[in-house]
């Protein structure tokens, strides 16, 4: 299966996306990992990317393409996969749709995680990510400084600052949020309430995949 998870920054897609690929047994692939590895290892996609990242706007397609499709002619990924945070725009979109289809395939669902805004902005701003796994923690509740699953120290993401949380907010509003529309119109979006816990949100979304 081939799912797309649409929303925000802080709206729960890397946490939803990783427990829905253990369900799936399908890899999670997230082009903000990707590409945050990229930047610590000084690749030269790193290197075009870092000052987008640290701005909060968006890195060029045709870089984030580039990293996506080596991605994706990995032997883990021809059965499936989870994609978070790709496509952000709707070129991205349009060349997810021809290269999948070069090979036969399609994506079978888009879903769209819904959260207000204040909630987005409370969970950036308090969340500590693991630089190995890419699982994030709620700091307010539990305040962990080695990740739970892997033993990797956790640290504040550089753009999960308020200016930059602010600044992100506006380029999902304005590139990423017309995606929704325009997998509407495909007949593939599925929208999910992404407010609860994380387990009642995962049956939401693990519900709304199945019956797709
Ligand atoms: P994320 O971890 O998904 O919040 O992504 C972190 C940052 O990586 C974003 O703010 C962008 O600068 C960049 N990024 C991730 N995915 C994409 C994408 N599909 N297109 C462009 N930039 C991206």
């Amino acid at each position: 299966m081939r799912v797309i998870l649409l929303g925000p920054p802080g709206v729960g897609k890397g946490t939803q996306g990783l427990l829905l690929c253990e369900h799936l047994g399908i890899p999670h692939i997230a082009t903000g990992d990707l590409l945050r590895f990229a930047v610590k290892w000084k690749t030269e996609i790193g290197k075009k990317a870092q000052s987008y990242m640290e701005a909060g706007e968006l890195v060029p397609d045709d870089v984030v393409l580039e990293l996506l499709k080596t991605r994706l002619s990995q032997p883990d990924a021809k059965n499936g996969f989870v994609l978070d945070g790709f496509p952000r725009t709707i070129p991205q979109a349009d060349a997810l749709a021809a290269s999948l289809s070069e090979i036969g395939h399609h994506v079978d669902a888009v879903v769209s995680l819904e959260v207000p805004d204040d909630v987005v902005v409370q969970r950036l701003s308090s969340r500590a990510s693991c630089p190995t796994c890419g699982r994030t923690y709620a700091m307010k509740d539990f305040a962990p400084s080695q990740c739970p699953s892997d033993g990797t120290t956790l640290f504040q993401r550089d753009d999960d600052k308020p200016d930059v949380i602010r600044k992100r907010l506006d380029v999902f509003r304005d590139q990423t949020a017309p995606l929704r529309r325009y997998y509407e119109e495909r007949g593939l979006l599925l929208k999910i309430d992404g407010v609860g816990g994380v387990d009642e949100v995962q049956e939401r979304l693990v519900k709304a995949v199945e019956n797709r």
